[in-house]
């Protein structure tokens, strides 16, 4: 379990925030608006109505402990930046910043943070390949042209070996494991029966890869 500050709790730091909430750590939420402390005072670990760009009341919160700390100020560029000096201040080493223009970016790396954080151009290249290959629903990029893919198998696959699926494609691509309803699978074995509802997690070469997802979907 690790320990995260999110500051401003808006629609994205209210998001980042439950969801490391739902994975187990500890989250400590600050906002200077009450009205979204509020609403998620229940849901986090702790929720705090506190000014980032106060140096101080960032102190007093203690947040220098934590494994890491998100500033999800949006709209505004200087309370996003003050917010950041004051935290490497206070010595916070991992600070990952959600960023809204090329001006805020470039200030940003700058001051060297660990993460500049562009939801809407991150999302749209998502979004792109999702719509380019729909049946890969989870793609992870492992560096020199190597993926992990997962790829809900089509129903009409039902009872077929995985070696007569990967055919040709079988010996430049792994088979990592097979996901079946809670369960997941592995080692897959050549001649592994699929069943409906299979998902298969493969690695490989994008190229491999491409040219197997049509036929497996
Ligand atoms: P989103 O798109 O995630 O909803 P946004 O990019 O539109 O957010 P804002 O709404 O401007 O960004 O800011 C996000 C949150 O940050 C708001 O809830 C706001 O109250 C909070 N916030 C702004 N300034 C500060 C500050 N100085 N200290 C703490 N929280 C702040
Ligand atoms: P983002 O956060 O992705 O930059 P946004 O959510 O702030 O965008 P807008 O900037 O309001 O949304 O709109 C996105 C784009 O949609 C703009 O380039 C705008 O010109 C265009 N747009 C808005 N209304 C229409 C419309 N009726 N028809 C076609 N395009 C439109
Ligand atoms: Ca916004």
């Amino acid at each position: 379990m690790a320990q995260f500050a999110v500051i401003g709790l808006g629609r994205f730091g209210s998001a980042a925030s439950l969801e490391l909430m739902r994975l187990g750590h500890q989250v400590i939420g600050i906002d200077s608006n009450s009205k979204f402390i509020n609403r998620l005072a229940d849901q986090l670990s702790h929720a705090v109505i506190a000014d980032a760009t106060d140096e101080l009341a960032l102190q007093e919160l203690d947040i220098a402990g934590c494994d890491a700390v998100l500033v999800a100020i949006g709209e505004n560029l200087e309370a996003s930046i003050l917010c950041v000096l004051n935290l490497k201040n206070i010595g916070v080493n991992q600070i990952w910043v959600k960023a809204t223009s090329k001006a805020h970016h470039m200030i940003l790396s700058r001051l060297g943070v660990s993460r500049i954080i562009h939801p809407e151009e991150e999302m749209g290249v998502k979004v792109a390949q999702a719509l380019n290959y729909p049946m890969v629903s989870q793609y992870m990029a492992l560096g020199n042209n190597q993926y992990l893919v997962e790829i809900d198998v089509s129903p009409r696959l039902e009872g077929h070996r995985i070696d007569e699926l990967l055919a040709d494609g079988a010996a430049f691509v792994k088979v990592v494991l097979v996901k079946r309803r809670d369960k997941l699978l592995s080692p897959v074995a050549t001649d592994f029966v699929l069943e409906r509802h299979d998902s298969l997690i493969l690695a490989g070469s994008l190229e491999i890869l491409k040219s197997l997802a049509p036929k497996l979907s």
